[in-house]
């Protein structure tokens, strides 16, 4: 313990903490859900059992760019590139109107990119941003990078429909594979208007 400085709690302290307030079972009391409007599910719920911490971090899908499908991908599926930086769709229509994520070309994650790219990612967060909202009817274009899946950098721009009060916030995530896919022709357009809006 460093003088006068705050412990970082542990993850097993963290665990057992949690367990004493837990049932038998290991299951924590649900917050109250049911009043959430945009909580995507209704009926009887209860929390999982609370697994306790792994020996380690789970190894993320291409940790080494030698083993990266991004890496290996190039920029073939990109609506926009520049000689750093790539945007892309998903493979396939979702529930959402549109939502594009943005990588660098080369392989770093947010913690090691370096100053150069550093310095652009705030321009170009702001500059996706407008173009996603460019193709109308968006409430919010909310942007995430979460980095459990894949170690290359992506920072996602997921758009919801506005005016469904139901899919503001973080549930729009969820809502996202719950609504029916966006019908395949509409789901082109919009990501020809992001990419025209990145272009101009
Ligand atoms: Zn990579």
């Amino acid at each position: 313990m460093a003088e006068g400085g705050l412990v970082a709690e542990t993850p097993e302290e963290l665990y057992h903490r949690a367990l004493a307030a837990a049932d038998a079972e290991g299951r924590l009391p649900l917050p109250p859900v049911d009043t959430w409007e945009t909580f995507p599910f209704d009926g009887e719920l209860r929390a999982r059992p609370l697994l306790p911490p792994l020996p380690a971090e789970k190894p993320r899908l291409g940790e080494d760019a030698a083993d990266c499908w991004r890496c290996a991908q190039g920029d073939e599926d990109a609506i926009w590139t520049d000689e750093r930086w790539l945007l892309t769709p998903l493979p396939e229509p979702s529930g959402l109107p549109v939502i594009v994520i943005l990588q660098p070309r080369a392989h770093h994650d947010l913690g090691d990119l370096p100053p150069e790219l550093a310095a652009e990612l705030g321009p170009l967060i702001v500059r996706i941003e407008r173009a996603v909202a460019s193709v109308g009817e968006i409430g919010r274009v909310h942007v995430g990078r979460w980095g459990d899946g894949s170690a290359h950098l992506h920072f996602w721009f997921i758009a919801r429909p506005a005016r469904l009060p139901q899919t503001v916030g973080s549930f729009a995530a969820i809502w996202d594979d719950i609504l029916p896919p966006t019908p395949e022709p509409i789901w082109r357009a919009n990501l020809a208007a992001v990419a025209a809006a990145m272009s101009g």
